[in-house]
């Protein structure tokens, strides 16, 4: 497997540098099993383990590998397997607070597109806007991809296109059958070699059904849909990152019930490019769009050319957002500082090692 194919790029080549001095050797994580990753590597697909040091220096959840990660793997020649021993640093990452936590999940690493995948029978406006301002702060692009075409009448589902297009803005959308294959020719351009796509979306939308559409046969389950609701029952339970047969990556994720911000102030600006041009127009540059007057924003909500249940999504995202960041501040200042220490000591430590071998 050439590395180029799996999404390799100069700034990986410029992070791996001093690690490929010492001998190691690049991958791609693949899955995160129990105890072990499935990687991609130049020799193919092996298996991998975090190195006892790796572990031990690593005192954030979210340094050690996701799926989509570029690691520093040592082959060990006797044993069928590798050794994790570095991150390299990541291009762009997908991430939430995890459930429950106060810590970061990186869902997804080293993506550029990120299809968010909801089901044409059941759209939720406001979760959409929430994952749109997720992907927006990731880095990656976003595409939204609404499945199940077939099952709404053609005007139907033209106007529930329409109510999403509205709230994507610049962002591209796709309304696509799996059953017919209606539409995914055109959605098919959105695949590249060498380029990363996460599919993204609550479970029974069609996230699998859609990948075994791209591979052209049945590689993932799709479970069968329950009689009354129509809903797919919980399908996917594990991310990975699969080749397809035509060179793009794409990484399949487990349908997430809580999507909490990790960071996101930029994120949820992007997110509502319509709503910061509007309050270009209000008279107070720092207007909160809540009691102030001569509010462009309110004007809008009044004249009805902004939903009102939108601006209050935006609202509860931007607190949402100014509270995780403020939270993250400190956190993040000291564990930047450790971060660096521990990949050059990393680095000087493996390359002293092999210099005596
Ligand atoms: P996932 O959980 O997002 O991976 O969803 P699945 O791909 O497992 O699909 C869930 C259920 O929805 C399955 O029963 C699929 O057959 C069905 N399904 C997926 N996409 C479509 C579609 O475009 N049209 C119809 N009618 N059913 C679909
Ligand atoms: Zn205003």
């Amino acid at each position: 497997m050439e590395l180029i194919h799996l999404g390799w790029g100069a700034e990986f080549e410029a992070a791996f540098l001093k690690f490929g001095q010492a001998g190691l050797e690049p991958a791609r994580v693949a899955v995160q099993h129990r105890q072990a990753y499935g990687v991609y590597s130049q020799r193919g697909e092996v298996s991998a383990e975090i190195s006892g040091r790796f572990r031990h220096e690593t005192a954030v959840a979210s340094d050690f590998p996701a799926v989509g990660d570029w690691v520093v793997i040592e082959h060990l020649p006797r044993e069928a397997k590798c050794v994790i021993h570095a991150v390299l640093p990541r291009r762009t990452k997908f991430s939430r607070t995890a459930p429950g936590g106060v810590e970061e999940q990186v869902v997804a690493a080293n993506i550029d597109d990120v299809a968010l995948v909801a089901s044409l029978t059941a759209l939720n406006l406001r979760r959409l806007e929430r994952y749109l301002a997720l992907v927006w702060e990731s880095g990656a692009s976003p595409l939204v991809v609404l499945t199940k075409a077939d099952l709404c009448a053609d005007p139907e589902a033209a106007a529930a296109t329409q109510q999403v297009c509205a709230v994507a803005g610049s962002v591209p959308v796709y309304a696509v059958s799996n059953e017919t294959g209606a539409g995914l020719d055109e959605l098919r351009t959105c695949l590249r070699p060498g380029r990363t796509l996460a599919l993204l979306g609550p479970s029974g939308v069609g996230k699998s059904s859609l990948i075994n559409r791209w591979w052209g046969e049945a590689r993932l389950e799709v479970q069968p849909v329950r009689e009354r609701d129509q809903k797919g029952r919980h399908t996917t339970t594990r991310r990975q990152l699969f080749c397809l047969p035509d060179g793009a990556l794409v990484i399949d994720t487990p349908g997430m019930r809580e999507l909490q911000l990790w960071e996101g102030v930029v994120g949820v600006e992007d997110a509502f490019a319509d709503v910061a041009e509007l309050a270009r127009g209000c008279r107070f540059q720092d207007c909160r769009h809540e009691t102030e007057p001569d509010c462009a924003v309110l004007q809008a909500v009044q004249d009805g050319a902004l939903e009102q249940a939108r601006l209050l999504s935006h609202r509860k995202l931007q607190r949402e957002a100014a509270y995780q960041e403020q939270r993250h501040d400190k956190q993040a200042q000291a564990e930047t500082k450790k971060r660096h220490r521990v990949i050059h000591k990393m680095a000087r430590v493996i390359k002293r090692e092999r210099d005596q071998e």
